[in-house]
């Protein structure tokens, strides 16, 4: 089993064992490229860029997939969340078109990935349905197969859904696919490797600066490098696109089924937010994933009631076996509707990001590794005005953007709580966090299985904001942008660097 960014186990998790780099990273050597985040954008970004001749190091915090890529649910669509229609009304109906083809190219190379590397990965193609179930979600409906028709995509009113759902019209996107994300980012990790990428896992990237190159320092060590590539879901440090990619959490759960009734096709209902389901094949194991639930990432109180809503639903809608696995993780939604891809805001030249991908970040990272491997090999491609980071006004104030935000909150420190009055304040459970005010401050207090208090300061160390308690996933997660802090306050995902102020208690 692979680790991953939270305390529940996803399907693909469960059912691998973690990536063993072949190659060394050398400190003495200048590479080309610093890949910095080792999910399916920065893989498939390392394979492009090494293939194309550059000298690649890609550098991963924790394990490969250990970020959303390890708590996705891999359906591989150019049907996406943004609907066409928004798109088109934000950026044109031209670029609209642009979209759906990048969006096609991204599975073509996926599936070519897959057969040349002989990625076994349980890769399939399949048809995306969606279905309306009352008349205003009928006209949502037609707006969305209209638009996606006219951007390029083969769609038609079907009269068959792959579900055993109460539905009045529906519709079907070819040319959709599935697959498990982790065996494939294995695979892909493999072929960066075979044409000579370093992979250094458990190693996080402190910060990246610039004077006669640049320089990308480490917890093992600073490499020099051309051109450093942020493929960490969210750029870490302050930056303007923290303020245009809102996170959130989204719930999934594989189940067997009593009566092997798996739906072999990807649905989705259309509500928001929305219910989706598909199969996959795990060693030889059949699973419907099904997921939804989804709320800004800190705004839930009971995380856990979230499980219970989504297999509520679940169980009213297929014969449940068993639920095997099930788990949350975190994505990020871009304000106007697409990724940002291209040059970090506020950096010219030789720093480049991946991020806002929504529900579409297999797809997306497929688009960013492609896009990026043009910028960087200076082949003046298409998209990359219609996804520039850039495309955002930057704000006064918002200069100092590479330079990762390590102040920590400095004025809890050297303070001494009480455990034993904490202990009374909090009445926690084993197992359970909680913020609580004591002596005018807040803080966030979690007990462990054995009864022990960890006491810390709740400010969040990227922009300031308090942490919430994640029950179901045993993490302080932060409302503004996404930083998520283990109960004993490391940081594990997210844009800050620095961890949470441990509080010492008498
Ligand atoms: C529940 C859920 C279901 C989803 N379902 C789908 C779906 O069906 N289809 C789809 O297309 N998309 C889906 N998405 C979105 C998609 O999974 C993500 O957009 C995608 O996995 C992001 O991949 P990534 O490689 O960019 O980031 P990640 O997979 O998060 O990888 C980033 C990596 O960077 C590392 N890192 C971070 N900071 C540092 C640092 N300072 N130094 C070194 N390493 C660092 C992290 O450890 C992490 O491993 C879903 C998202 C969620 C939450």
């Amino acid at each position: 089993m692979i680790k991953r960014d939270g305390a529940q186990t996803s399907l693909w998790q469960g059912n691998i064992q973690s990536y063993i780099p072949t190659g060394k990273a050398d400190r003495h050597a200048k590479y080309d490229v610093v890949i910095i985040g080792g999910g399916i954008t920065g893989v498939t970004t390392g394979l492009l860029l090494q293939e194309a001749g550059k000298k690649c190091l890609l550098v991963e915090a924790e394990e490969l997939g250990f970020g959303t890529t390890g708590g996705t649910t891999a359906h591989l669509n150019t049907l996406l969340d943004t609907p066409y229609y928004v798109i088109a009304q934000n950026f044109g109906e031209e670029h609209a078109k642009h979209v759906a083809q990048a969006t096609a190219e991204a599975l073509n190379l996926i599936r070519s990935n897959v057969t040349r590397f002989n990625i076994d990965c349980g890769f399939q193609e399949a048809s995306a349905y969606l279905y309306a179930q009352d008349a205003d979600q009928e006209k949502e409906l037609e707006k969305i197969r209209k638009s996606a028709e006219d951007a390029g995509l083969n769609i038609g009113y079907v009269q068959e859904i792959p579900v055993n759902m109460h539905y009045t019209k529906a519709i079907r996107a070819a040319g959709q696919a599935k697959f498990n994300p982790l065996e494939y980012i294995q695979g892909i990790a493999q072929a960066f490797e075979a044409a000579g990428g370093v992979i250094l896992q458990q190693t996080r990237v402190i910060n990246v600066t610039e004077d006669d190159s640049m320089k990308v320092a480490t917890t093992a060590g600073i490499f020099s490098t051309t051109d450093v590539v942020y493929a960490t879901h969210i750029p870490p440090g302050i930056n303007l696109l923290h303020l245009r990619c809102a996170p959130y959490r989204s719930y999934a759960m594989a189940v067997t089924l009593e009566d092997e009734a798996y739906p072999y096709d990807l649905s989705y209902d259309l509500y928001d937010p929305y219910h989706y389901y598909r199969t996959q094949i795990v060693n030889g194991q059949y699973y419907l994933i099904a997921g939804g639930e989804d709320h800004k990432t800190g705004t839930q109180e009971n995380t856990d009631q979230c499980f219970r809503q989504l297999e509520a639903h679940v169980r009213k809608h297929f014969k449940v076996k068993e639920v095997a696995y099930k788990w949350s993780s975190q994505y990020y939604e871009p304000t106007d509707g697409l990724p940002y891809i291209g040059y970090l805001p506020g950096y010219e030249d030789h720093v480049f990001v991946a991020s806002g991908f929504g529900g579409n970040g297999m797809t997306y990272g497929t688009v960013s590794a492609q896009l990026l491997k043009c910028i960087i090999m200076k082949e003046t491609p298409v998209l990359e005005k219609l996804f520039d980071p850039n495309r955002i006004k930057p704000v006064a104030g918002f200069t100092n953007f590479v330079t990762h935000n390590t102040d920590v909150i400095k004025e809890f420190f050297g303070k001494l709580f009480s455990a034993d009055e904490l202990k009374q304040l909090a009445d926690l459970a084993p197992g359970e966090g909680k913020l609580v005010t004591y002596r005018d401050r807040k803080v966030a207090l979690y007990r462990n299985e054995e009864g022990k208090l960890h006491a810390l300061n709740p400010t969040c160390t990227h922009m300031k904001c308090d942490v919430k308690w994640n029950q179901s996933e045993r993490s302080w997660d932060c409302p503004c942008h996404g930083a998520r802090y283990n109960y004993d306050g490391k940081v594990i995902t997210g844009p800050a660097d620095a961890d949470l102020e441990g509080l010492a208690l008498s």
